[in-house]
């Protein structure tokens, strides 16, 4: 039995428990960072992200002529989140004080560590069609250079000069499989030894055991998407309809909750369970690092989206706007997968892929990467250009006759009617005769193209989806994508956790995916993108500052 004592135990090396263990080290605590996976998976899922953050009025904002401010934020925060539980109250405060911190130090703090971000801001999850609904009413997506690992990069930096200096222990293949919150205390397996690469699952093979106790506990354990029987036992049936028989996996194995349902059962309060983000764009890794891997396609506006059965999608399920109002309307074919068809010319300047390991020019950091693979290229970028190659769920053609029997060769027990899918399309064809339009994703396309960041890299030319000389024609298969977990452990602004009846738990602290990002839930029912770092980032460094 391997024993440990120190001031600050850190459950969870992904991004939150990087941060609160750089914070608290840095501030002279002596802190152990354990984690079950090996030394290669430092940073956990944001190593793999695409290292979008949500900032607000911010220089590359006023560069690209957004005028954002805390208030329009603060709008579109609330009327995404739809707060409306008695529970509700810390995700709210939460909510408050990351909406001050996102318009506030947060772009200082993190440039001072030497982040910088793509000029062009992206505009992600638009919303349902209300101003004071859900939905970002300007892009505040800011693409950090070198995505994910770009994010993690100072800190892991960090965290491994501490470990230098002794002041920060690692304890990798660590894994917590017992937990006293009263005593600080957590007990556990250390794994054998793993030489598998970053992302891949690895052995759960038993060499010793540990205790580690401290005089706080910070958990970083990150959510529950990596394991679906969880996902569907909290899915919320009555607000999304049945949970998908089929899904892709977001995120790698090791985001498996089980930290999360152990401090529960140690009587940590968990909050809005029900409430989680997953993606309607989820296609087949034909390169899969993670068990059933899929990557998620960040879709520009200009696919048509149909659903199983061949009926074109309506507003506000449109490319890039509500994802959970899209995931119910999916859901309700009784099918789980949905259609895009769109043409090369729309593939070439539209789709992006999220995942740091499908961006190699952005994850490199180098502009002339970006100009050679995103400019200059006649084709989409290499990763694009390799999914609709070798990924399953690709149809290429150069007829809708023949893109049809291609896709229903994909789904021959949901077949689709080639002349239904036919009529649809020449009907919204036929709006490319004015520059406006009564068809609500033509209009959106339309008003996409008044953004200069949209115009310049996020949305091809409007053209015909049948004018040959945009072709060929393309269809991917959509599947359902499990990401994040939007409730979690209940947390104050301070990041202290607190017991089922909202007392606090003396010296223990959650922060990141684990918390709901912050509170057990701050973002309430809807995300704006960008927020899943953010909070990381965010409650991380509010948990290692209180300790
Ligand atoms: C492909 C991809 C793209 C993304 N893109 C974006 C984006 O652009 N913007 C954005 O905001 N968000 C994005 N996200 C989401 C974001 O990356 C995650 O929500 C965030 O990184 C979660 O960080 P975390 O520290 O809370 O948890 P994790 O990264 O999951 O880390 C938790 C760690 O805890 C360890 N652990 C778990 N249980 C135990 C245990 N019992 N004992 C010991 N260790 C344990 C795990 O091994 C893991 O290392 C993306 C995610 C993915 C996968």
């Amino acid at each position: 039995m391997q024993r440990y004592k120190a001031d600050v135990v850190v459950v969870g090396a992904g991004l939150a428990g990087l941060v609160a263990a750089v914070e608290a080290a840095g501030r002279g605590r002596k802190v152990l960072l354990l984690d079950q996976e090996g030394a290669q998976s430092l940073g956990g899922q944001a190593f793999w992200s695409l290292g979008g953050l949500f900032m607000v009025d911010t220089p590359e904002q006023r560069r690209m002529k957004i005028r954002d401010s805390r208030d329009l934020a603060a709008q579109d925060w609330m009327g995404s989140a739809g707060f409306d539980r008695a529970e509700d109250a810390n995700p709210r405060a939460v909510a408050e004080a990351y909406l001050d911190f996102a318009s506030g130090e947060m772009r200082a703090w993190l440039a001072g560590m030497g982040m910088r971000w793509f000029p062009v801001v992206g505009w992600a999850e638009r919303g349902g069609g209300l101003a004071h609904g859900h939905g970002n009413s300007v892009p505040r997506f800011h693409l950090t250079w070198g995505t994910g690992p770009g994010v993690v990069a100072p800190f892991a930096e960090r965290a491994l000069a501490l470990a230098e200096s002794g002041a920060l222990t690692f304890g990798f293949r660590h894994r917590v499989t017992a937990l006293d919150l009263a005593a600080r205390r957590v007990a556990g397996e250390v794994l054998v030894p793993s030489d598998a690469p970053r992302g891949q699952s690895t052995s759960r093979e038993v060499a010793g055991e540990f205790e580690a106790e401290g005089e706080s506990l910070i958990l970083t354990s990150g959510g529950i998407g990596g394991d679906h029987e969880k996902v569907r036992r909290h899915w919320p049936v009555e607000r999304l309809g049945p949970a998908p028989e089929r899904m892709v996996s977001g995120v790698p194995d090791y985001v498996d909750g089980q930290l999360q349902g152990l401090a529960e059962a140690a009587g940590a309060g968990l909050i809005n369970g029900d409430r989680m983000w997953h993606y309607c764009e989820g296609i087949e890794n034909w390169d899969p690092i993670w068990p059933n891997h899929g990557i998620r396609i960040l879709p520009g506006p200009s696919s048509m989206w149909f659903d199983a059965r061949g009926a074109r999608m309506e507003a506000p399920c449109l490319p890039g706007f509500d994802t959970l109002a899209t995931l119910r309307r999916i859901l309700s074919t009784g099918q789980d997968h949905s259609w895009f068809v769109l043409t090369q010319a729309i593939i070439k300047k539209e789709f992006a892929l999220s995942g740091s390991e499908q961006n190699p020019d952005f994850t490199s950091g180098k502009w002339g990467e970006v100009i050679r693979q995103r400019v200059l290229n006649k084709a989409a970028t290499g990763p694009v250009e390799a999914f609709k190659e070798k990924g399953a769920d690709f149809v290429v053609a150069d007829t809708l006759e023949a893109l049809v029997e291609g896709m229903n060769r994909l789904e021959p027990e949901c077949p689709l009617d080639a002349g239904a899918l036919r009529r649809q399309i020449e009907a919204r064809d036929r709006e490319m005769g004015n520059p406006f339009s009564k068809d609500a994703q033509v209009t959106a396309i339309h008003g996409a193209r008044r953004y200069l960041g949209d115009k310049l890299v996020r949305t091809a030319k409007p053209h015909r989806i049948l004018d040959p000389a945009a072709g060929p024609l393309i269809a991917v298969r959509l599947n359902i994508l499990t990401r994040k977990s939007l409730g979690g452990l209940h947390t104050d602004v301070r990041a202290r956790v607190l017991d089922g009846s909202g007392g606090v738990i003396d010296g223990v602290y959650a922060a990141g995916e684990v918390a709901g990002f912050g509170g057990g839930g701050y973002h309430g029912y809807n995300a704006l993108e960008g927020t899943f770092l953010g909070g990381c980032l965010f409650s991380g460094r509010t948990a290692g500052r209180e300790v």
